[in-house]
């Protein structure tokens, strides 16, 4: 899996197992270049990501990239949601910096909504790709202590709770990042069935 975001990481375990493989992050195979994320979509960095870890691995390689597309910010931050407040920044400057940032902006428009995009790069043999949203509100204020990132800001009317307040089953139920690895699960069994018959990652 190409990240060392611990709450991806987390989330991706929960999410993928059902799936006949190990899943392993760069950092435990001792793999410690980064990938720039210098693709103007998300597709784009998550094949980024996928290919170039894939080829420095030879493994089999998931790669999501994801983030928070804003109404009232013209779909900000979008693909720069890791970077929004400069590269050193906390998730707590970056929901300061996003709350600053609407901070005229009424709670009825204030709608947003995360994105996932899953690649998975074959060693040798191409990509393929899924994707899920999911819809919400930017609140006034961070709530909850679940999850990560811009969680304590992303409220979800039907539930009336912000995704931090969300138990990890829970938010792996409604999140972007289930519905991506919903689609992916069917592709990695198809790939594990391959790979049994003499497929070579
Ligand atoms: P990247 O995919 O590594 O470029 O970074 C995605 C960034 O989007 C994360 O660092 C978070 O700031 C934000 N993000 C993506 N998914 C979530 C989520 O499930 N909850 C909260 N923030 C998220």
């Amino acid at each position: 899996m190409a990240t060392n975001n611990n709450g991806k990481v987390s989330e991706y375990r929960f999410l993928l197992q059902g799936v006949p493989f190990q899943l392993v992050t760069p950092a435990e195979i001792g793999i410690t270049t980064s990938v720039k994320e210098e693709g103007a979509t998300f597709e784009e960095n998550a094949r980024l990501k996928a290919v170039t870890m894939a080829q420095q691995s030879g493994l089999l390689t998931l790669a999501d990239d994801s983030g928070l597309e804003v109404d009232a910010l013209n779909g900000a931050p979008g693909i720069m949601s890791a970077r929004y407040a400069g590269e050193d920044a906390s998730d707590a400057d970056r929901i300061n910096y996003l709350l600053a940032k609407l901070k005229d902006v009424p709670p009825g428009k204030r709608a947003a909504r995360f994105r996932a995009v899953i690649a998975i790069a074959i060693p040798g043999n191409g990509v393929e790709f899924t994707e899920g949203e999911c819809p919400g509100y930017i609140a006034t204020e961070p709530r909850g202590t679940q999850g990560f990132g811009y969680d304590p800001v992303f409220y979800m009317p039907e539930l009336d709770k912000t995704m931090a307040d969300l138990p990890e089953d829970v938010k792996n139920r409604v999140s972007h990042r289930a519905k991506a690895a919903g689609k992916a699960i069917p592709i990695l069994m198809k790939l594990s069935r391959q790979t049994a018959k003499g497929y070579q990652a």
